[in-house]
């Protein structure tokens, strides 16, 4: 419910960001009672469409199945989740049940197991180049951050750099939920991903706004101000 009689947002909102990519957002509860957003995306080959995580609205699972096959004439045939929080793993098992390839890396599934999150049905044992129709990309682990898992989805030739939770938007100031985090080696992870994926034209940060193209940079400037904040957090 909002207040003052606003209408409602969405539950699942979808945007094209540039041909045959679209970012779609859901809502969860981060724990405090609130709705805040996470994003997601999918990309639509000639091969079917394949999902960068799942989303975090369990009630969206199959909305976002029937949308895609609606507006695209295409079935979702794959999907990855970025790292083990269930903004990125929540439909995984769903999804594993509608037919669909599910996948993590191998460290992901290692945490999933301990946390009780929803399991990939496929692991990813080290970075992967994935060809699927006319597109290629890849799987980039550059080391911890936001989570020990993370991964990076990098697009050379379209220069789309899919982030999930590694990357903040220009959006906020804030580091985001810390309690798999660790700060020193995000720094560092950063930068690994800069070296890699350069010039990229998109960079889609796991929450909130996408438009701009220096959220790599944000992010390291947000965490370096709280190391120095905060000296004893590693
Ligand atoms: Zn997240």
């Amino acid at each position: 419910m909002t207040a003052f009689g606003q209408p409602e947002k969405p539950k699942l909102e979808i945007s094209e960001l540039t041909r045959d990519f679209y970012i779609y957002t859901t809502y969860g509860d981060p724990g405090n009672g609130s709705l805040y957003p996470a994003n997601g995306m999918y990309l639509v080959t000639s091969e079917g469409v394949v999902l960068f995580d799942s989303p975090w609205d369990k009630t969206q699972f199959q909305p976002l199945l029937d949308t895609i096959q609606a507006r695209h004439h295409q079935k979702v045939i794959m999907c990855i989740a970025t790292h083990f929080h269930d903004d990125r793993t929540a439909g995984l098992e769903y999804y594993r049940q509608k037919g669909i390839k599910t996948y993590t890396t191998k460290q992901t599934d290692e945490l999933s197991k301990v946390k009780n999150q929803p399991r990939a049905e496929y692991l990813i044992q080290k970075d992967t180049v994935f060809n699927i129709g006319q597109y290629h990309f890849e799987t980039f682990y550059p080391g911890k951050g936001h989570a020990p898992d993370n991964i990076v989805i990098w697009f050379e030739k379209e220069k789309v750099l899919y982030g999930g939770c590694f990357i903040k938007s220009t959006e906020t100031n804030s580091p985001g939920n810390l309690s798999d985090a660790n700060i020193e080696d995000w720094i560092k992870s950063i930068k690994k991903v800069q070296a890699k994926c350069q010039n990229p034209k998109f960079v889609i940060p796991g929450h909130q706004d996408w438009s701009s193209k220096k959220s790599l940079q944000h992010t390291l400037a947000i965490l370096k101000k709280y190391l120095k904040e905060n000296p004893k957090d590693k």
